[in-house]
């Protein structure tokens, strides 16, 4: 039996899981994959019921099950708290618990809304590329300071990584392109920082042993560049934490909304499947948004924890039937095409399943 924890959270988080939870209830049902549902409290609905982002009790629940499914956490009302209670915490809290060092971003176009692109239609025709960020080293978990001179403020952030984390999170980039299209683009600063020198060296021993891979080395600055120039060139992106902060968000607006992107994290344990976007508060419990990033957050979770291929394809097929339908959440809607609320695009991608 599967076990998933299901963190809805805040605003719009509980929205569009509800949806995800009806596609994934479909898809198990066809591939008969046997699962239980156990649900948790993160972020400020925790806060405002146990005093903590993170209560202990969901800590629990998230180490004892395969898998956690999470809506989205924050909002306004928790915006004046201190930093240990405010509902991101439990967001930092959980990774680190978890121990999710690898963050997976794909960014795909899909044709049905590449008008919806700020790109112009030559270019993000065709993406279909994948961020794989290092998610619990760097320089935001390395030593850091601010020292008061006298006459001067100073401070400090370092980034450090061991061979040992580098590898690890290769390893799980390298995974990514065999079931891609075996290309995989190492970002890096090589030409100034050390870390990124000794990223540069352990990649060339690692793919030395993967002559299926073609591997490909560029700067972060000229990354940032081509992701606007000529994305279809990258597949699979890899990139330590700071640079795949940046990257992962600038390379989310080559699809059409934040509400098309779904994301895991992966690590020792159990792997945590999200979507991209937050809770947007704005829009919370109005049936706007949309579902559709959380509905493929699943379709990673049956792809890479359950190995479950032809279910995750199947809800890739049923988004994209649903969009040549011409259905749309507001955050995707054009001319022509017919406005419909959260709930109405989930059953829509349901009905699809089942008429496969
Ligand atoms: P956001 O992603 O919540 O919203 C940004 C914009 O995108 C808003 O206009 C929103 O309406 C829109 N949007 C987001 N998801 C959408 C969807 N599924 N369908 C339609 N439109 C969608 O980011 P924000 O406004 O910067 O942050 C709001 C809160 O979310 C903050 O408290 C922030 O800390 C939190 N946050 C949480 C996470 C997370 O849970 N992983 C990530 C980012 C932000």
């Amino acid at each position: 039996m599967f076990k998933i924890a299901l963190l809805p959270g805040d605003g719009i988080g509980p929205e569009v899981m509800d949806q995800a939870i009806k596609v994934l209830r479909e898809a198990a049902h066809r591939c008969g994959l046997e699962y239980t549902l156990q649900e948790g409290l993160i972020g400020g609905n925790a806060v405002d019921a146990t005093g903590e982002p993170l209560p202990a009790e969901t800590g629990q629940l998230v180490l004892q099950s395969d898998a956690v499914l999470l809506g989205a956490i924050g909002g306004p009302k928790w915006d004046g708290l201190p930093v240990e209670k405010r509902p991101e915490k439990g967001l930092l809290d959980i990774r680190k618990k978890l121990g999710l060092y690898a963050n997976l971003r794909p960014v795909k176009c899909w044709p049905q809304l590449i008008d919806q692109s700020p790109f112009k239609r030559e270019i993000v025709d065709g993406v279909d590329l994948l961020v794989v960020r290092e998610l619990i080293g760097g320089a935001y978990f390395g030593a850091r300071g601010t020292q008061d001179c006298g006459n001067e403020i100073k401070a400090y952030d370092t980034i450090e990584y061991s061979s040992s984390e580098i590898k690890r999170i290769l390893q799980v980039a390298i995974d990514m392109a065999r079931q891609r299209g075996g290309k995989l683009t190492l970002v890096d600063k090589a030409n100034v920082l050390d870390t990124s020198r000794l990223w540069r060296r352990i990649t060339g021993e690692m793919l030395a042993e993967c002559p299926d891979i073609q591997t490909d080395y560029v700067y972060v600055d000229n990354c940032a560049m081509q992701l606007c120039r000529k994305p279809g060139q990258f597949d699979v992106i890899v990139t330590e934490n700071m640079f795949g902060d940046i990257l992962s968000d600038q390379a989310s607006v080559l699809g059409a909304s934040l509400g098309m992107l779904p994301s895991a994290s992966t690590g020792e344990g159990p792997a945590l499947f999200e979507p991209a976007h937050g809770s947007a508060p704005d829009i919370a419990g109005e049936d706007k948004a949309n579902p559709i990033a959380a509905i493929l957050s699943v379709a990673m979770m049956l792809r890479i924890v359950c190995h479950e291929k032809k279910a995750a394809d199947e809800i890739e097929s049923a988004v994209n039937k649903v969009l040549d339908r011409g259905l749309r959440t507001d955050d995707i809607m054009s001319e022509g095409k017919e406005r419909v609320g959260t709930k109405a695009m989930g059953e829509a991608i349901v009905e699809e399943l089942i008429s496969m």
